[in-house]
């Protein structure tokens, strides 16, 4: 982790907000979206509903539009209005601090419960989305396609103090280096991944090869390459897994 951490030295979330109730918002509307997109979309929203009392007043119907752009965008405002009115009446406006109470908000799981909490709340925090589930699997510092349980592993090998820190690395791993067809000539913990290690292994043995492309020796032996295993249930059934960014 020191070593992608150095690689990812701006690893951060990319969501532009300035209050938990912000993120909160912005991570809802992040689904299947990237979040450059919501970050277009949020400076208009936020003016327009400053805080999540604002925001309960609001219907679904006059939401939609607003958001519409974000994709989703019918069940991402049933999930915000939802948000927002248990948000004002079960904490009286201010977005709670826990995972039992994140998680118990219309339209808020783990993932964006922990988002919120890591970056917004000073709470520790593990996101697992796709791109942690490829990329521990890969490295083999986690083993499984269930983000709880990958969270699990990584919160265990890792302090308290770096658990934001690691989603938000592994996720910019992910999206640069590290992608589904990843680019390991450029990743600086080739040495000590698991994937890495079996596909070379493989490959010095002659042996057709499940490689990562742009590695180097199977494209210059002309040898066809294949995909890389993916982690998740995309990849389990055969999907192409769809890049956030
Ligand atoms: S060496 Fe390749 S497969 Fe392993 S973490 Fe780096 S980019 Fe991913």
């Amino acid at each position: 982790m020191a070593r992608l951490e150095r690689q990812h030295p701006d690893a951060d979330t990319e969501l532009h907000f300035t209050t938990p109730y912000e993120l909160l918002v912005a991570t809802i509307l992040s689904a299947q979206c990237t979040d450059e997109r919501v970050n277009q979309v949020t400076p208009a929203l936020f003016t327009r509903y400053p805080d999540a009392k604002a925001l309960a007043l609001a219907t679904t119907d006059e939401l939609e539009p607003q958001i519409q752009s974000t994709g989703f965008f019918r069940a991402k405002s049933k999930s915000l209005s939802g948000m927002a009115r248990a948000v004002s009446e079960r904490h009286k406006g201010e977005i709670p601090a826990t995972m039992a109470e994140l998680t118990a908000l219309p339209g808020v799981g783990r993932k964006t419960a922990n988002v919120v909490l890591g970056h917004a709340l000073g709470v520790p925090g593990l996101p697992v989305d796709r791109h942690v589930l490829r990329v521990s699997n890969r490295i083999g510092i986690a083993k499984g396609d269930d983000p709880v349980v990958v969270e699990q592993q990584l919160c265990d090998a890792m302090p308290k103090a770096k658990w934001t820190k690691t989603s938000d690395t592994l996720i910019l791993h992910g999206r640069r280096i590290c992608k589904p067809k990843p680019l390991c000539d450029k990743c600086a913990v080739r040495e000590d991944c698991l994937y890495y290690r079996k596909t070379s292994r493989v490959a010095a043995a002659g042996r057709p090869v499940r490689k990562p492309q742009g590695t180097g020796s199977t494209a210059a032996a002309g040898r066809p390459a294949r995909k890389p295993q993916g982690t998740g249930s995309t990849a389990a059934a055969g999907r192409p897994a769809r890049a956030k960014k």
